[in-house]
């Protein structure tokens, strides 16, 4: 299964319209993996330019009722082209508009699940975007490179596909000549920060360095991840026949469902944990599976209950890791630096989240 992330600047052209001539190639060549047996979920961005070309405002609004109301106009109009073209091929497809808080509850994420799954076994398309009409502040996500990311997690997906309107990760500033394209960043690659700098459209949230972040993360979580110019010919399919086009993103060992889950719920955390020294050495040793032990837990910073999620942070305060406690915070105030205590989080139920900061 591959998960396709379009942007609003690969689909839309210098004034702001929806670009029929990319969406038609595009959608052409996600007819051609499809055919070839291939699951594909398509997480497009494109609702707010949409609108905006669609309707000029008679009222003043502020910022945030500007980008529901051209997102409510525009997705619609968008999903339109989507479904006219990809009719074309004999292909359903389907909309699912989705916010953060879907993602939060593990219970109603099993539910969004389940709709993907049921989509797919029927050889629908599920084409995604954020509820943008609904989802405003905290229940935004950062841009559709995060919501892509979680899909891509949610659903196990083999890779996920980013199509932007640059060439993929450059190794310095994309504006200076010398500029190369990096071919693959291993998974302990660490950022430099001369490719924040790349262009965004008008429309789009999405930045170079948040995509960097989310990729590597998702990378590490056992999903590979590749970045290209949507804008170019034959594109998807040059990327599935892992020719060197991009930036790939090499993956490591996939890790469980639960562990996907649990990588991005680091703002949903009730509780939090300081530990000492040795278990943070412990949680980090990158070839051990750890679990936290009551023993190296120095403080309870924020009460929490058994089942809660809570964050594990050192002395300094940085955030190391994240995790399902199998017990209260008032039963860990009475293990606290004890030894031959039960794990307050099973390493099955905890993500390490320090390469994050
Ligand atoms: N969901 C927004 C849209 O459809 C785009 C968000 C982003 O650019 O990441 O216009």
């Amino acid at each position: 299964m591959i998960v396709i992330k379009v942007g609003t600047n690969v689909l839309s052209d210098d004034h702001g319209s929806i670009d029929m001539g990319t969406l038609t190639t595009l959608v052409e060549q996600i007819a051609t993996l499809k055919s070839s047996g291939e699951k594909i979920i398509l997480v497009s961005s494109g609702a707010v330019g949409a609108g905006r070309k669609e309707l000029t405002l008679t009222k003043t609004l502020n910022r945030v009722e500007k980008r529901q109301l051209w997102a409510a106009i525009g997705q619609p109009k968008l999903l339109q082209k989507y479904m006219h073209l990809f009719e074309q091929h004999d292909i359903h497809v389907a909309q699912i508009l989705a916010t953060k808080e879907d993602f939060r509850d593990r219970k109603h994420y099993l539910h969004m699940r389940n709709c993907f799954k049921a989509l797919l076994s029927e050889n629908v398309i599920p084409i995604v975007n954020e509820n943008d009409a609904i989802a405003v502040d905290e229940l935004m996500f950062t841009d559709n490179d995060e919501l892509a990311g979680l899909v891509a997690g949610m659903m196990g997906a083999n890779a996920l596909y980013i199509l932007t309107n640059v060439d993929g990760v450059y190794d310095t500033n994309p504006t200076d000549p010398e500029a190369k394209v990096i071919a693959e960043i291993l998974p302990d690659a660490t950022p430099s920060l001369n490719f924040a700098s790349s262009p965004r459209s008008s429309f789009g949230r999405g930045g170079m360095a948040t995509k960097f972040r989310m990729s590597k993360r998702l990378a590490s979580l056992g999903i590979e991840v590749l970045i290209a110019n949507g804008k170019k010919p034959d594109i998807i399919n040059r990327v599935y026949r892992g020719e060197a086009v991009g930036t790939r993103f090499r993956k490591q060992a996939n890790s469980s469902s639960v562990k996907k889950w649990l990588a991005y719920q680091d703002r949903s955390a009730q509780g939090t944990v300081i530990v000492n020294e040795g278990a943070k050495q412990a949680l980090l040793q990158p070839k051990k599976a750890a679990s936290l032990l009551p023993v190296g837990v120095v403080d309870i910073l924020s009460v929490f209950k058994k089942g809660d999620l809570i964050n594990v942070i050192d002395h300094e305060g940085h955030i190391i890791a994240l995790g399902k406690a199998q017990y209260g915070s008032d039963t860990l105030e009475k293990y606290l630096g004890k030894n031959g205590q039960k794990a307050l989080i099973h390493y099955d139920y905890l993500v390490i989240t320090h390469e994050r900061n």
